[in-house]
């Protein structure tokens, strides 16, 4: 495995319950994007889930309804986790790299997902899982390397200094786009199960 050098820097250390921090962020104005969407979606999931897995932002359906992966792109997600004998409320804990929807679906800047990091890497500490999965190449981008393609990392697994073991793959929306990537989806949710099964029975 890859050590890679995923280093949380925020200044929420002394927030120390996802209510609390929710409390906060739904109040947030950090950054542009919010004045242009409903409201933040925070995330959510099992507050003590051991798999975590992180995408990008609100989509139409995320915003409308302050719930991640609601739409198509989660609707999908919700069968690829059911396959792999996950289920979303159960095993999972589900962020976003910036919670207020950037317009018209854009990827966020790299100044807006600056400013909304500390949220979600103080979630990550909250939460505190064995395994993260970071859908697509926004998360891969912000959270490991702005120069990594998710190309050529999806499948692979990395660990970071603190020892969480993360996963990058495609994001379900692109799957939606291209079926040809459902393959080695699949392929990387099988070993993401697997390694999930190995935290839970150690
Ligand atoms: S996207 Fe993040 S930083 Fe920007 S306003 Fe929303 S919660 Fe705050």
């Amino acid at each position: 495995m890859n050590r890679v050098p995923y280093s949380p820097d925020h200044d929420l250390s002394g927030v120390n319950s996802l209510e609390e921090l929710k409390a906060m962020a739904v109040a947030c104005t950090r950054c542009g994007l919010r004045s242009g969407c409903s409201g933040v979606v925070f995330g959510e999931g099992n507050p003590e889930a051991r798999l975590m897995l992180i995408g990008e932002g609100p989509g139409a359906d995320e915003d409308r309804m302050g719930r991640p992966f609601v739409g198509k792109a989660g609707q999908l997600l919700d069968k690829i986790l059911e396959a792999a004998g996950l289920e979303r409320f159960t095993h999972t804990y589900i962020a976003n790299v910036v919670k207020c929807r950037p317009p018209g679906n854009r990827v966020p800047r790299p100044d807006e997902a600056a400013r909304c990091l500390p949220w979600l890497y103080r979630q990550i500490e909250l939460v505190s899982p064995g395994i993260i999965v970071l859908l697509g190449s926004t998360a891969l981008q912000n959270l490991i390397d702005p120069a990594a393609r998710i190309t050529e990392m999806r499948g692979r697994w990395l660990v970071s200094k603190s020892g969480i073991k993360i996963m990058p793959t495609y994001h379900p929306a692109a799957l939606l786009r291209d079926v040809s990537k459902k393959r080695p989806v699949w392929e990387d949710f099988q070993k993401v199960r697997d390694e999930y099964r190995k935290i839970m029975n150690s």
